[in-house]
């Protein structure tokens, strides 16, 4: 289902989406929940994503993206492929192969050299390749000033030392985006931005997290110690945090989520869309089969509401990627999508699970599944209540960065 008319070619997208999510991800994401962790990097699935193209495809769209003229549709066609599949499985989008959140960071702030050298490997199908991006800390999450994670300057190249938590993908990352700082009392002036293999000596082990929901994923934490890594490592080159650019580190990963929050926000559509179809499907089938569903004029009236404010959510999601392939600030829509989305996505799964009674909370149920998985969507790339904090800076014009 699309809530839009579509040009041809995102029709084929979609379509395709569409395939992907009913032929693997559903699947899938099935046997990891049941597993209760992600399918191996070598799964046969991760080679034929890769060999099929779809992987080049995310690195080509960041690469060519909407900071570029050339390609005027990918933020939307982001925004529409990651509700289908969140449709379907979001723990199994969420692990597909690519750049993820390290492609617009490193499209933010990466100089030439470094976008060749970081995001050009993803355009190379013969192996499943997967980026991160490592922001979140013990000490620090929504308060990304106080990231107390440390850079030193040590001849050419750079020493880590701190902690990094809640990493996505990192495991089987090829490299990492870290944000440290050259000293945690600058606050945000004080932050670098680096891509670190986590094969670099130093950089220890990552210990999985244990998530509610979500179990087809791996996020992780993991420490710096004396991590060394070379000087074409910092993204932009020291020149790019000097003077009135001393805050391009912070400004680079506000930037990223300008980019990346409308595709979060679509997920919790997506998953909020497959709890609705499914509680509409249930009632249409104990209508037909005569069986009385209780409050049944009541329910069908909440039924249109979540159908409503899906729709919405949906095209406030739309909005956002429209800004952003046309290369218009997007802050503003985005953390609108984002704190608007997640939160009716829940009510969805909710209201199916109300609907369906015990049958909804079995757990071998999908809504029940849904309900574990929809929460983290208003927690990753920035809670509810930060959203409403941006917006609301926004709205009366004070300083954002
Ligand atoms: C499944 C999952 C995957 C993740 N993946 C990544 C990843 O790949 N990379 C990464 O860097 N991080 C990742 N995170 C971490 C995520 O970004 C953080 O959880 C998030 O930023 C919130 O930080 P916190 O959990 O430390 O909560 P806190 O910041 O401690 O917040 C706790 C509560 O206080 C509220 N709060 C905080 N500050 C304010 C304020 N000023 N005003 C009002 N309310 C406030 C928050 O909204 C929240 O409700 C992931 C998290 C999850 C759950």
């Amino acid at each position: 289902m699309s809530w839009i008319p579509l040009p041809d070619h995102l029709e084929e997208v979609h379509a395709k989406a569409r395939w992907m999510g009913q032929t693997h991800l559903r699947p899938l994401g099935l046997a990891a929940d049941a597993q209760g962790g992600p399918h191996p990097p070598d799964h046969p699935f991760y080679q034929w994503y890769a060999d099929s193209g779809l992987m080049s495809a995310s690195a080509e769209a960041d690469l060519t993206g909407d900071r570029h003229a050339g390609d005027r549709w990918a933020s939307r066609r982001m925004v529409l492929t990651m509700e289908e599949h969140a449709y379907w499985d979001r723990g199994m989008a969420v692990s597909l192969p690519g750049p993820g959140l390290g492609g617009p960071t490193v499209m933010a702030i990466g100089t030439p050299a470094q976008q060749e050298q970081f995001l050009h490997p993803f355009l190379d199908r013969s192996r499943p390749r997967w980026a991160a991006f490592g922001m979140t800390e013990p000490g620090a999450g929504s308060d990304v000033a106080r990231i107390s994670t440390r850079c030193k300057k040590d001849g050419d190249g750079w020493v880590l030392n701190g902690a990094k938590a809640f990493c996505s993908n990192s495991p089987r990352a090829d490299w990492v985006i870290i944000y440290a700082t050259i000293d945690s009392g600058l606050g945000r002036a004080g932050h670098r931005v680096f891509a670190v293999p986590p094969s670099t000596p130093g950089f220890t082990t990552p210990v999985l997290e244990k998530k509610m929901g979500l179990k087809a994923y791996e996020t992780a934490s993991f420490s710096l110690e004396g991590c060394r890594v070379p000087g074409d490592h910092l993204l932009g080159g020291e020149a790019a945090y000097v003077d009135d650019r001393a805050k391009a580190g912070f400004k680079s990963a506000m930037k990223a989520f300008e980019v990346s929050r409308p595709g979060m926000a679509a997920m919790a559509v997506g998953i909020g869309r497959a709890a609705y179809e499914h509680a509409l499907a249930f009632v249409a089938d104990n209508y037909s089969t005569g069986r009385p569903i209780p409050r049944y004029r009541r329910i069908l009236d909440r039924l249109g509401d979540m159908d409503r404010r899906l729709r919405a959510g949906f095209l406030l999601c739309w909005k956002a990627a429209t800004l952003n392939d046309h290369n218009q600030p997007a802050g503003l829509a985005a953390s609108i999508c984002k704190a608007y989305a997640p939160p009716v996505a829940l009510e969805a799964c909710s209201l199916a699970m109300e609907i369906m009674g015990d049958a909804g909370i079995r757990a071998d149920s999908l809504v029940e599944k849904w309900f574990r998985d929809v929460k983290a969507l208003d927690l990753v790339e920035g809670t509810g209540q930060i959203q409403r904090l941006v917006i609301s800076r926004h709205l009366l014009d004070f300083p954002r960065n």
